[in-house]
């Protein structure tokens, strides 16, 4: 039974990270390890591949250069042993070669796929070689060797559960495995990813697929808090939630885990636990099929959102209007997250703009349409059974001075949720920490 255990790019971020993690990695427990990039390294590859695009190879060979420098001043500090300095310079020098061969050449969206898949390749293999330096036997399993996406972009369980068994079987005696997150390959078996932010979304479905005890996404922060900790003075770590809650967070801006994150463990059963890399020993926060406590536990806040009010004569008594109007969103694929409605009007809200003008010309076929950017959506997470008084009526009173231009409640027994123009989400989180957890 191998624990899987995810680090992201902070934790491999410096020769002296990836140094450290020997202490959290390596003893009998038998484990998957899932890297990031070394933090900084998964934009840098995003820039230069803007810069292949709009063929400015001089820029591109600069931002080349700077990030290869960079890996090379890492290695002068990761390594003794005058074999794995070697390895690992031949190591950078071959993955730099590979992206510095793209300025000569055409450039595509799938070759931009592989050039970010090379910052996992790499941060992977130097913590290999540093385990192999400080002699601790470790198996570098590749993830485009398992890791799939269906034509959805949907991770290809069967198929993962089916190869990654198999890479691990090609190693009875070892317990300490290394894996890269984010990177996969596609269903026409193309380098592909996860998206941006990704990682956490492997450890997932590596947990899924092995069935194992437990994941652990280890971060820079002590678990999952109550409250967004740039925006309030005061926040508390949360012990346990449920993977109905974590998933309400994610989804609704809890920057510490991805929100697809939660799925493939929620699946089958799988906890996940978040740690925290500069204080090993705290409790962190665990993510499992429970029964949490009643109440409210957390709140998170999305920015970006748009807001749009769709309104129809003909929606009065009529059948019908909802469908056509949900029949356009998903026409573009885009996802809705919150709905309120009225007698003669409907508001949803998007946070995924990028076919707005072509929805709003269709909507306006049927209705009045108006829209409202800028908007944020504030989540109220916890156990909130319907038959229990009080809680709404706590949010708003918390929230009495903000204007809410939408309230969502019932949805499910997890989350109350409410739409306030951006500009006010610090005063409506400020005020909610107050309201709500008793912080002044
Ligand atoms: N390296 C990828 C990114 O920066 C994946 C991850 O960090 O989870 O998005
Ligand atoms: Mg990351």
């Amino acid at each position: 039974m191998l624990l899987v255990l995810k680090f992201g790019g902070t934790s491999v971020g410096s020769a002296q990270r990836i140094k450290d993690l020997v202490k959290l990695t390596v003893n009998e427990i038998p484990k998957i390890v899932v890297l990031s990039a070394m933090s900084g390294t998964t934009n840098a590859l995003v820039e230069i591949c803007d810069s292949l695009y709009n063929r400015n190879i001089i820029d591109a060979t600069r931002q080349i250069n700077n990030l290869k420098q960079n890996y090379f001043s890492e290695i002068k500090l990761l390594y003794t042993n005058k074999q794995c300095i070697e390895k690992a310079n031949n190591l950078i020098e071959n993955h730099f070669a590979y992206i510095t061969a793209f300025t000569l050449d055409m450039f595509t969206a799938n070759e931009e796929k592989a050039i970010l898949a090379q910052g996992e390749l790499l941060s992977t293999a130097l913590f290999h070689y540093y385990l192999e330096e400080i002699k601790v036997d470790s198996v570098l399993l590749p993830a485009l060797n398992f890791m799939r996406i269906d034509e959805d972009d949907e991770p290809n369980l069967p198929y993962i559960e089916k190869y990654i068994a198999e890479e691990i079987n090609k190693h009875p005696n070892s317990n300490l495995f290394i894996t890269q997150g984010y990177i996969c390959r596609n269903a026409f078996g193309e380098i592909d990813n996860l998206k941006r932010g990704g990682s956490d979304y492997t450890a997932s479905i590596i947990g899924a697929a092995i069935r194992s005890p437990e994941v652990q996404i280890w971060t820079d922060i002590d678990g999952m808090h109550n409250n967004d900790p740039r925006m309030v003075s005061k926040t508390h770590p949360i012990d346990e939630l449920s993977f109905d809650e974590a998933a309400e967070l994610a989804y609704f801006g809890a920057k510490i885990l991805h929100p697809t994150c939660i799925l493939p463990a929620k699946k089958r059963n799988i906890p996940v636990r978040l740690k925290n890399t500069l204080h090993p020993e705290a409790k962190g926060t665990l993510i499992a099929n429970i029964n949490t406590k009643e109440g409210i536990k957390a709140v998170a806040a999305k920015d970006g959102i748009t807001a749009i009010n769709i309104k129809s004569d003909r929606m009065l008594l009529a059948h019908g209007f909802l469908r056509a109007v949900f029949e356009i969103f998903e026409r573009y694929k885009t996802p809705i997250d919150m709905i309120t409605t009225s007698e003669v009007a409907v508001s949803l809200t998007i946070d995924n703009s990028k076919n707005l003008k072509e929805i709003l010309v269709d909507l306006k076929e049927i209705s009045q349409v108006e829209i409202d950017e800028n908007q944020t959506i504030i989540c109220i997470v916890g156990q909130l059974p319907k038959d229990k008084p009080g809680y709404a009526n706590k949010v708003l009173e918390a929230l009495k001075d903000i204007p809410l231009r939408m309230v969502s409640y019932g949805g499910s027994a997890n989350n109350i949720s409410v739409l306030i123009n951006g500009n006010l989400k610090k005063d409506a989180l400020q005020a909610l920490n107050k309201g709500l957890f008793n912080y002044n």
